[in-house]
């Protein structure tokens, strides 16, 4: 039991209430099979249930056409930093007899980290855009005319986070034209399910699910079938290709419908859930449509008072699930956190690279919640003013 929590921290996030309800019978005793979902076999028929509900659910969800399979993997979104050069370059060079050099579009700190990991893992990396130095700070998209866009033959995809969770940045569309013959990837940690997506036009998807679904534990990949082709061990090896630790080979883990290793399996089930309730609520448009109202609500109640808050990032690529903004006067900072925390409105500290506020209003967070932050910000506003 607890009471509904007003809770905007940027991971983990917050959950149903009435999913973490199930959850907990379940952890303890699941189908009545007299133990609990953390329990079983991830190869009873009930852990395979699980994954096979969820993989399912997911597809129905969000609408994942039969070209591009689901599997989860452990490792958090960290680890698709480093497991997305290696899979990749793998299946490029299937084809193309190279690892060619994979491409990031740097817009925040995650894409950075992403390129980063490629380079430490030592792959040739190409920038095509550096928003940090189109603009001498994160906080836009720049346009694309001032992209360097890659040449197919040499690119085995290109990279891009469609919403930095640290600086607030979120894609409304990526420029899908630019990349003709590029796969393109993308990290959805911080907006998983939270609007519907083209995925046609995507090689992989992946996100953590402990944002907008879930508990930490799970890694979720949604890839092009296609691409999971590589070339063997000793083939890569005479490229001088890095070679992806096993159980985060994605073809391997795919023939073993994720369950290759251990899954974790309870962590799965709550996406289970969550999905269920999902899918009950109206689905993925309806979700998206809520999560506007949210975003929009907070940022018009930020926007009246430009004498107190700060609102960082451009318009046109303010995130719907992280809203970024700073006090104008930063000595009260610590007053508007202690003042929100009276009042239960938790987890409004941004990132420290960052400072200021930030209120992530992932699916959980209800429009109630999001309507108690923003007459909290109104009333602060007069207060200060
Ligand atoms: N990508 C994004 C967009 C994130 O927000 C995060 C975590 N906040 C990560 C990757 C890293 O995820 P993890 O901590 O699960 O490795």
């Amino acid at each position: 039991e607890r009471k509904e929590p007003n809770y905007f921290g940027a991971g983990p996030a917050q959950l149903p209430t009435s999913v973490l309800q199930q959850a907990a019978k379940d952890l303890i005793n699941f189908q009545d099979l007299g133990i609990g979902a953390g329990e079983i076999s991830h190869r009873s028929p009930a852990g395979v249930e699980i994954v096979d509900n969820t993989k399912a659910y997911l597809k129905k969800l969000w609408h994942i056409p039969d070209t591009h399979e689901v599997f989860f993997l452990q490792g958090g979104g960290t680890t698709g930093f480093s497991s997305i050069p290696t899979n990749l370059t793998a299946s490029f060079a299937k084809k193309h007899g190279k690892a060619g050099k994979p491409a990031y579009v740097i817009t925040g700190n995650w894409s950075s980290k992403a390129r980063e990991e490629a380079d430490r893992l030592g792959f040739e990396t190409q920038v095509v855009v550096n928003a940090k130095a189109v603009d001498g700070k994160f906080g836009d998209i720049p346009d694309v005319s001032k992209w360097n866009i890659p040449k197919p033959e040499d690119t085995p995809y290109v990279y891009y986070c469609d919403n930095e969770t640290v600086h607030g940045v979120e894609f409304r569309e990526f420029p899908f034209d630019q990349f003709k013959g590029i796969e393109v990837v993308a990290d959805m940690s911080s907006d998983f399910l939270s609007k519907p997506v083209d995925f046609s036009k995507y090689g992989v998807v992946f996100g953590g699910a402990q944002k907008n679904v879930g508990i930490a534990g799970v890694t979720i990949y949604i890839i092009k079938k296609a691409l999971l082709d590589y070339p063997t061990v000793g083939e890569l090896r005479k490229l001088d290709i890095p070679i992806a630790p096993i159980a985060f080979d994605y073809p391997t883990v795919v023939s073993k419908d994720s369950a290759y290793n251990t899954i974790p399996t309870f962590a799965v089930h709550i996406i289970e859930l969550v999905l269920e309730r999902l899918i009950k609520n109206g689905g993925i448009k309806n979700q998206e449509q809520e999560n506007i109202k949210k975003s929009n609500l907070l940022y018009s109640t930020l926007e009246k008072y430009p004498a107190i808050y700060n609102l960082p990032v451009s318009k046109r690529a303010r995130s719907r699930m992280n809203v970024v903004f700073t006090l104008k006067d930063k000595s009260l900072d610590a007053i508007f956190l202690k003042e929100a925390a009276a009042q239960k409105l938790g987890g409004l500290k941004g990132h420290r690279s960052v400072g200021g506020m930030r209120a992530s209003l992932y699916n959980a967070v209800t429009y109630h919640s999001v309507e108690l932050l923003a007459q909290f910000v109104e009333n602060f506003a007069k207060e200060h003013q």
